[in-house]
């Protein structure tokens, strides 16, 4: 649509982005944001499944009745703000200030998933039931804490009634500085390391009595950090090493602390495993003379989408509308992309610019998500008459 004719404030995405800013959908709570969505998406002849599990709020939709099925991955919910004194306009008063919509969520992912959904209802309208592939939604409300009752409890349902995904887009803000810059087809991997070195408490002024854990165990974890752990490769960055917790002491000044805990985290590439940083790390203690207790565990395994013409259509038409040869990355942190993407001919995740995702004053510019929308309106467009073609 021609975005001159009208005031921003009046798309239709920029309306529903701030209806569903508005709730304040921290998870568990939805605080109205899917009802929302539910009614929209009914009224325009979806047919909408309530997948609530232990008070979470999920919702599939699907509207059509042949042909492949595309689906919109999106999350409802949104981190909470912070200390509200800190914002400007308050994080669940959306406001549109010099051309940019504040609110938390604007970015991750509330702006996006309005125009994911004003993407399908304008192709809906526009094939008056006529469409040769199928449109759905995955609207989980936990996607932002951890994961318990969201995306995997709707697959399983899916599953359970014999449905497949032939396409998917993850709504995720993953343009790095400009819109249209970075499609993802891939994520890295994470790895928590929870490490205890063990030493011997004592009296500050008498060391000899005593064992010093934290001396040594610096000194070891200096070296893991400046390790160079998996170089990455064509699709992934060189994996990082990051301290992310650390407790030693009593809280008194003279008392040499018993053990040193800490806690470690590595984003990674296919490169590596979690044995792998399990016996690298234990062999650097062990060098060192250190007693310890590992614990490593992965909380997502590095995957890579399968591409073939859904990526290739999204990147022509960001080309095309956006002046932009997007990138196909798979840095940053995760997505709900892991689960869906094994149960998924084909998935790419794309969306804002989202650096201020997470951050006070969350806010995207508002031509942005409306270019979005007509990327996803295109999308959806150019994948339905590839299908028809064939
Ligand atoms: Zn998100």
């Amino acid at each position: 649509m021609d975005s001159c004719s009208q005031r921003i404030e009046d798309h239709p995405s920029i309306q529903l982005a701030s209806q569903l800013i508005a709730c304040p959908s921290i998870s568990p709570e939805d605080a109205g944001a899917q009802p929302i969505l539910r009614n929209r998406l009914t009224a325009c002849g979806f047919r909408v499944k309530s997948l609530d599990v232990d008070g979470v709020t999920n919702t599939w939709a699907e509207h059509g009745e042949k042909g492949p099925l595309f689906v919109f991955g999106v999350h409802a919910d949104v981190v909470p703000s912070g200390d509200v004194s800190d914002w400007t306009s308050p994080p669940f008063e959306p406001t549109i200030r010099d051309g940019f919509l504040y609110g938390r969520g604007a970015a991750d992912m509330k702006g996006p998933l309005a125009a994911s959904v004003i993407a399908a209802e304008n192709f809906i309208k526009k094939h008056r039931g006529n469409s040769p592939m199928r449109v759905g939604f995955i609207i989980t409300g936990d996607e932002e804490p951890v994961n318990n009752h969201g995306t995997q409890d709707v697959l399983d349902w899916l599953a359970s009634e014999g449905k497949t995904i032939d396409y998917c887009i993850v709504t995720e803000p993953t343009s790095a500085s400009t819109f249209g810059d970075t499609v993802k087809v891939g994520r890295r991997g994470s790895i928590n390391g929870f490490l205890t070195i063990h030493g011997k408490q004592g009296h500050a002024a008498y060391p000899e009595l005593a064992l010093n854990p934290v001396h040594r165990g610096l000194w070891v974890l200096h070296t893991l950090a400046e390790r160079l752990w998996d170089p990455g490769d064509a699709h992934f960055p060189a994996a990082g090493f990051q301290i992310t917790n650390v407790k030693a002491g009593t809280g008194a000044a003279n008392v040499i602390p018993g053990k040193f805990e800490v806690q470690f985290n590595i984003r990674h590439g296919t490169g590596l495993t979690v044995e792998a940083v399990d016996k690298l790390v234990s062999e650097a203690l062990s060098q060192a003379g250190l007693s310890f207790d590992l614990k490593c565990a992965s909380d997502a395994l590095p995957f890579m989408t399968r591409q073939g013409r859904l990526a290739d259509i999204c990147c022509e038409v960001i080309q095309e509308y956006a002046g932009i040869q997007p990138a196909r990355a798979t840095g940053g942190g995760t997505s709900d992309a892991r689960f869906i993407a094994p149960h998924c001919g084909e998935l790419i995740e794309f969306g804002l610019v989202g650096g201020t995702s997470h951050h006070v004053d969350e806010h995207v510019s508002a031509e942005d998500l409306i270019r979005l929308t007509d990327v996803y309106e295109r999308v959806l467009d150019r994948l339905s008459v590839s299908i028809e073609g064939e």
